[in-house]
């Protein structure tokens, strides 16, 4: 299973990404088909400077 982490760029705090789902901002995670049918997960890091995150990968 992979895990791709969206984190924010030049965001005002330090981001877990390293595997874990466990980021002080709360990410929300979700699974996505993988383009050879497998699972992966989408874990979606919240910007605490009030920006929206959007997902822009097809
Ligand atoms: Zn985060």
């Amino acid at each position: 299973m992979a895990t791709v982490h969206v984190v924010p760029v030049n965001d005002l705090i330090e981001h877990d990404s390293s595997g874990g789902q466990d980021c002080v901002c709360g990410p929300t995670t979700e699974p996505v088909p993988g383009e050879d049918g497998s699972m992966g997960w989408l874990v979606s890091h919240h910007s605490l400077d009030g920006r929206e995150l959007r997902e822009q990968r097809r």
